[in-house]
């Protein structure tokens, strides 16, 4: 059936439902038939190609051959425990990668977009996913289309149909059959295709098609997602290329220098490949990977829901968030506290209302707020206050609605500022505009300026005030337009309060001590906001400045670029200006954090470092745009996420810190002791062990860290300078070195007493320094004394794991035999708990520098 072109009720009975809607019944009986409203079956990495992916390093590989050489001359057990310690290896692998893999996926499901649906009569919310054919789905602006519809009722539709058609102005739709030849796709006026958006209006219709049977779903293939790295993931996949040459290199020169010592070539060849397994850190893109998923499940239990996972790494950043006033800084619980009229406000003949009543009725009748059966309201919050207001002022009457019905509307939008609608009234027609006061200004008969003046007075006191005008049409208007709005009456203000949430102030306290500056953005008056931002804190003094949006229009780009560090407070800015405020930020160096909930925020989200959608109020469209969706609309739960990232961050770094160290250790080891003409001191299984046990466990526990005490009182990171700063590859070089030497000491003492247990005791060292190391990084700054051993349990427990194991392939006679060790006397393996702990002091002693140098600076 062409749907287009057919009348709506063949439309309904080819697809067997009613503008009622399906029954849910009928609806799930669908779901089952149809399939999942969803483009692409992308459910994940599979378990198997997880799996598979731990043994596709070339390393891995080479090591498996080289093993296999070994066995096959006679070397059994080694080769056997080489495969073990491989397997385990990849075993680790997984089990990270899969959790993760569930924490992405569990964050990709919560947001989900929903669909306002009628089914059984009654409208409710559905997971667009569930969306089949002959649903009655309702549209408006800010959805974001969620299947292909067939539109019979349209009021001021107008849909963006760019991703669909490449025309990026909307198309306004109409709900009338089309008996025209058949138009293509950007001309068919009463469809509406999936993932389209929904600039302005709104509209009912029925769904004909889901999923891959949708316009979107043919072209699907073309725009199957690529997998995209973070910034961070990028960086490090290119090191880690640079460094797995620099380590092969090494090994081929630590292989060469051993068969000249006269070394068994074979084994020699072992040893080598083995360093080459154990010092090339071909899993870290993966690790980031893992803990910015774990970072993002925990920031969700705090009401910060990450979209796209480099977010969580970006956060760390960020040095401005530049925030809505309206629910997010402010309750957007809001209550009509005064309204004011003229001296003498003209009646319409035929009304026999006073003026006051006049008032209550265009509050009454000019909003779309729905109640539902218990009573409560859903809508725009300003228009629940207006119409909570009214329904208990004596003087409403209950059957307006009903008596004087709506017969069209110009819906609000931000940018206007006001609203229009359109009611049957006797055999006139009544319309009611009501919007911010400047914007009513242009449009009514009388002189502006008392009621400018007056709504200046009330902002000043940190009121919303919105103004209400009416005139009466002896005709309903053929086409709706913006021109319409002209010529009316002006009949009063309403002035109504939201007060700010309790906890904001604390919050830009803690904002302003981390070196992030907040700025509020609204397109309430910028006396409401002068005296809102004032009241949080975000004006502290009289050097910041609140600018108007139709001021920031007259300044030229560099001219606002030279100010822009100096506003605090930006009023009555149109969403398309947001995207200024953002550019001149950035072009200034700074990291932006945007928040965001209507449609024409959308393209604001997208160009801040950090877009930020309401999880309450903000539209499917504006979600779709950000990087994270605050999921109570909250303002103090941006400043929660940013410390989580930079504690993530942190955490990232003091990983590749520990690793890069152990790596650069156990090279200099197994290079050191050559160059000083001692036999090469590790066997490969001790290498691989090494590499097993100490990376294995405690690396991932270091991801674990709670935050620093300071993290929140210094400032941003500079996401210029990367994750390798000078102080990181420095700590890396001179511990890496010192873990060598220690262990060549070791050696050398040993052998020079005849000890047999010589090469136990450097593998011993080489393990228990490493722990030694992790603990002493648990924290950049601090002691680990002022910290406490216990304030990080997964890390004690790991450590305490590693010790156990160690201990077990020393002492564990059959352990003993496969990992060619010897049982240490007690005095000896006090000797290397001695030795090995000099990392971990000598690591103390940089922090006790550092804390003492930044303390007289
Ligand atoms: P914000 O969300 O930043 O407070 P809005 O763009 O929602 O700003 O509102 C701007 C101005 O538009 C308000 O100050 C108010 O005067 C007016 N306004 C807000 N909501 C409505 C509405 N539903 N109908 C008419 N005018 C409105
Ligand atoms: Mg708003």
């Amino acid at each position: 059936m062409n749907w287009h072109q057919s009348e709506t009720d063949a439309v309904l009975s080819e697809l067997n439902t009613q503008t009622q809607g399906l029954s849910a019944d009928e609806a799930q009986k669908r779901l089952d038939e149809h399939g999942k409203n969803e483009l692409t079956a992308t459910d994940g990495k599979s378990v198997w190609k997880l799996i598979v992916g731990q043994f596709t390093n070339v390393m891995i590989l080479i090591l498996m051959v080289a093993a296999g050489v070994s066995y096959a001359v006679g070397e059994i057990s080694d080769a056997i425990i080489i495969l073990v310690i491989v397997v385990l290896n990849a075993l680790i692998g997984f089990v990270q990668e899969y959790r993760a893999e569930k924490a992405l996926e569990a964050l990709k499901n919560m947001s989900a977009p929903q669909a306002t649906v009628r089914r059984d009569g009654r409208e409710t919310q559905v997971e667009a996913l569930e969306l089949v054919p002959g649903d009655v789905v309702l549209l408006e602006a800010g959805n974001l289309v969620p299947a292909d519809l067939r539109l019979y009722d349209v009021a001021s539709l107008k849909v963006e149909e760019a991703s669909l058609t490449g025309e990026s102005e909307a198309v306004e739709k109409q709900a009338g059959t089309l008996r025209d030849e058949d138009p293509p796709l950007g001309d068919r006026l009463n469809m509406a295709y999936k993932n389209t958006i929904v600039k302005h209006g709104r509209a009912e219709g029925v769904v004909v098609a889901t999923g891959m049977n949708t316009e979107m779903g043919r072209i699907a293939q073309l725009l199957q997602g690529e997998e995209s790295q973070t910034p961070l993931q990028k960086r490090l996949a290119k090191f880690g290329k640079q460094l797995s040459v620099a380590v092969l290199i090494i090994c081929g020169l630590l292989y060469g220098v051993g068969i000249l010592r006269g070394e068994e070539p074979l084994r020699m060849l072992l040893t080598a490949i083995s360093l080459a397994v154990a010092a090339i850190p071909e899993a870290l893109p993966a690790v980031i990977t893992i803990a910015l998923a774990l970072g993002a499940k925990r920031m969700v239990e705090q009401e910060a829901l990450i979209r796209q996972l480099p977010a969580v790494e970006t956060l760390g950043s960020v040095t401005y968030i530049c925030s809505d006033k309206t629910g997010t800084i402010t309750q957007n619980r809001m209550t009509v506290q005064e309204t004011w009229q003229p001296e003498a406000v003209e009646v319409p003949a035929g009304l026999d209302l006073p003026a006051d009543q006049l008032l209550l009725l265009a509050m009454s009748l000019n909003q779309d707020v729905k109640q539902e059966e218990n009573g409560k309201y859903l809508g725009d919050p300003t228009e629940i206050a207006l119409v909570d207001y009214v329904q208990k002022q004596e003087g409403y009457q209950e059957d307006w609605p009903s008596t004087y019905p709506r017969k069209q509307e110009l819906p609000f939008d931000s940018d206007r500022k006001r609203m229009t609608t359109f009611h049957q009234f006797g055999d006139k027609y009544l319309m009611i505009t009501k919007g911010a006061a400047e914007a009513l200004a242009t449009v009514i008969d009388q002189e502006p300026e008392p009621m400018l003046e007056k709504a200046e007075t009330l902002a000043a006191e940190g009121k919303r005030v919105i103004a209400y005008s009416y005139q009466l049409l002896d005709t309903l208007p053929e086409e709706l337009s913006e021109e319409l709005e002209t010529g009316l009456t002006f009949l009063g203000l309403v002035a109504m309060i939201d007060p700010p949430r309790e906890e904001i102030p604390q919050a830009i306290e803690d904002c302003f001590r981390a070196g992030i500056t907040p700025v509020m953005i609204t397109g309430d008056h910028p006396a409401t906001a002068r005296a809102i931002a004032s009241q949080v804190g975000i004006i502290r003094s009289d050097d910041d400045q609140v600018l108007t949006g139709a001021e920031l229009g007259k300044l030229s780009p560099e001219a606002f670029e030279q100010e822009v560090e100096s506003i605090k407070v930006y009023a009555r800015v149109s969403p398309e200006q947001k995207l200024n405020i953002i550019d001149a930020l950035q072009k200034k160096g700074h990291y932006v954090a945007m928040t965001g909930d209507g449609v024409n925020d959308a393209p604001a989200l997208k160009k801040a470092n950090i877009g930020v959608a309401m999880g309450i109020t903000g539209t499917d469209v504006t979600k779709e745009a950000s990087h994270m969706i605050l999921l109570d609309d909250n303002f103090a739960t941006i400043i929660k996420a940013v410390r989580e990232g930079r504690r993530i961050f942190d955490n990232i770094s003091k990983f590749i810190k520990y690793t890069l160290t152990s790596n650069t250790g156990e090279i200099w080891t197994l290079f050191l002791a050559p160059l000083f003409g001692y036999p090469i001191p590790l066997l490969p299984i001790h290498i691989l062990w090494v590499n097993l046990v100490t990376d294995g466990l405690p690396g991932l526990a270091l991801a674990a860290e709670p935050v620093e005490k300071n993290t929140m009182s210094r400032p941003p990171h500079d996401p210029g300078e990367g994750i390798f700063t000078r102080p990181l590859i420095i700590h890396i070089a001179w511990v890496g070195l010192l873990m060598g030497v220690i262990c060549l000491l070791t050696q050398a003492y040993a052998l020079g007493q005849d000890n047999e247990g010589w090469q136990t005791m450097v593998f011993t060292v080489l393990c228990l320094s490493q722990m030694g190391h992790a603990l002493a990084i648990r924290s950049n700054r601090r002691s680990l004394f002022a910290q406490g051993l216990f304030s990080n349990p997964q890390l004690v427990g790991a450590i305490g794991t590693t010790l156990v194991l160690q201990l077990a392939v020393i002492y564990v006679p059959f352990l003993q035999e496969l990992f060619h060790t010897r049982a240490l006397s007690l005095p000896e393996l006090g000797g290397c708990v001695a030795v090995s702990s000099l990392v971990f002091w000598g690591v103390e002693v940089e922090k006790w520098v550092k804390r003492r140098s930044s303390k007289s600076a």
